[in-house]
């Protein structure tokens, strides 16, 4: 990487908004994994960063020409309570870069070490998270999620104590950026007006340029949010830590911990083994973004007007919307998943009405809708009587439509993967690397999810649900 590669407008920033510090050198970087696609999208060159020079700084063991290592200063609500100071405790941002396509990208470090933002940690991620996040942000990616990518993955040849010692490993995270509603509630603690207008104009120019006013600012964030929650709804991703703090201003999926797919349709499943009272559930996603969405309207109060009463007053109006902007984007997306492409009344209990079923027969959600798609859902269930029921109002509802049977399949085949990251692809995948370094079924994983919405005969298997015996009930954090 040439000194020109960065750009690091995030380190323009006051000193108060992060702390300078290199990534702590690591004993035997190996490369893993590396992203030639996303790393050719960056403008860096693939070769380079698989030389042992590109090695070390995916490492952290050597600091690039123009990069400025900060770790960023944050807040945040975690599992509704208020923390003032978090902060990336392991992750290091290196730099921005503009990529190809003229968007200034955030290339972070995560395991780089230990911060000031550490708290009790150690500011190490062990492989077999490095390796959950690598596959499931790539996938989301290829599902046309806005997500945090993952550009390379490498081992350090350390251990890191866990419950058990484990292979440590790096993972470089690339970002829109890496500033979140907690990195707002961090100034807002310390009522650092000057700071929070500092942080807003800074994410309004580099996210929202069109915002001309901080409630502007505030309505697109919200608009972004309930968009990508209605994504998160419709191919069944549970993220797990809904905290403020996992919650990206620029509207990506960030923080990659206990996340999961749901395979059997229910809206009350969790995985995360820290979410005891399911906060987090699949179903409850939408009331928490609003609610982390309320918290991020809290701390502009000061911005939207010196009289507190007309700042209410339009942080209020704003985040009315959030409620409808997310309906109107589940529903249309159900509406695709069922094959129309146009809306009439009915269609939401039309919808609905199947999701009934499926919650009630605990039907795979992703095989459901893609063998609607295929015209051979009904083999799914063991008593068909009620799918039966809706499928006849189904039909009867698809001879309103202009397209043909043809056309609502290719829409249907686009609407609805056949390859989701199943946590039990995901745990082997893990397993095999972590327990026998063998990174092979990673490698296959990885390249079926590379293509979700396409058949893939050879790889049929991964879109299997798991049988009785492989079933994954909780998946537990990336600490
Ligand atoms: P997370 O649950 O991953 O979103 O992390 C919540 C907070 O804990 C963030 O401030 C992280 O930087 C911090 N954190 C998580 N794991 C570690 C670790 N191993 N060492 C230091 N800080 C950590
Ligand atoms: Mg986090």
């Amino acid at each position: 990487m040439a000194s020109h590669t960065f750009d690091n407008s995030y380190a323009r920033l006051p000193d108060r908004f992060y702390a300078r510090l290199p990534p702590t050198p690591v004993a035997a970087p190996r490369l893993i994994k590396l992203n030639r696609p996303l790393a050719h999208q960056l403008g860096l060159d693939p070769d380079m960063l698989a030389s042992p020079e590109g090695v070390d700084m995916l490492a952290g063991n050597r600091v690039a020409e123009g990069s400025e290592p900060i770790a960023l200063a944050y807040a945040g609500h975690q599992f509704g309570n208020f923390v003032p100071q978090l902060g990336d405790g392991r992750a290091i941002l290196l730099g921005e870069v503009v990529d190809l396509g003229g968007v200034r990208r955030d290339i972070q470090l995560k395991g780089a070490g230990p911060t000031p933002f550490s708290r009790r940690g150690d500011g190490r991620a062990a492989l077999g998270p490095v390796l959950r996040e690598y596959i499931i942000s790539e996938a989301m990616a290829a599902l046309g999620i806005p997500t945090t990518r993952s550009l390379a993955a490498v081992l350090t040849g350390d251990p890191v104590y866990r419950e058990t010692v484990l292979p440590g490993a790096v993972l470089t995270r690339v970002a829109s950026s890496h500033i979140r509603v907690g990195t707002f509630q961090f100034f807002a603690a310390r009522s650092d007006t000057e700071g929070l207008k500092l942080l807003a104009d800074h994410v309004i120019a580099r996210h929202y340029p069109d915002a001309s006013t901080y409630k502007e600012l505030y309505e697109r964030v919200i608009a972004r949010q309930a968009e990508l929650v209605a994504k998160w709804l419709l191919v069944g991703f549970i993220h797990g830590v809904m905290n403020t703090d996992n919650v990206s201003i620029a509207g990506e999926t960030i923080d990659y911990g206990p996340c999961a797919f749901m395979d059997a349709f229910n809206p009350a499943t969790v995985f995360s083994s820290i979410d005891q009272y399911g906060r987090y559930a699949y179903g409850k996603q939408p009331e928490i973004a609003g609610w982390n969405m309320a918290r991020f309207g809290e701390t502009l109060l000061p911005l939207l007007s010196e009289d507190r009463e007309a700042a209410l007053a339009q942080a209020n109006e704003a985040l009315s919307t959030f409620s409808d902007r997310f309906s109107t984007a589940w529903q249309a997306g159900l509406g695709r998943k069922i094959g129309l492409f146009t809306e009439r009344e009915g269609d939401a209990e039309l919808t609905q009405a199947l999701l009934k079923i499926l919650t009630d027969h605990g039907t795979d959600y992703t095989l459901a809708f893609r063998r609607l798609g295929e015209g051979d859902a009904r083999g799914l269930f063991e008593e068909p009587a009620d799918f039966d029921a809706w499928s006849a109002r189904w039909r009867e509802r698809l001879a309103l439509e202009p397209q043909d049977e043809a056309a609502r399949r290719a829409a249907m085949r686009l609407a609805n993967p056949a390859y989701i990251p199943r946590n039990h692809r995901v745990e082997a995948a893990i397993t095999a690397a972590v327990e026998h370094e063998d990174f092979t079924p990673f490698e296959e994983l990885n390249a079926v999810l590379a293509k979700p919405f396409e058949e893939q005969p050879a790889f049929a298997a991964y879109a299997e649900p798991p049988g009785p015996e492989q079933r994954v009930f909780r998946t537990f954090c990336g600490t």
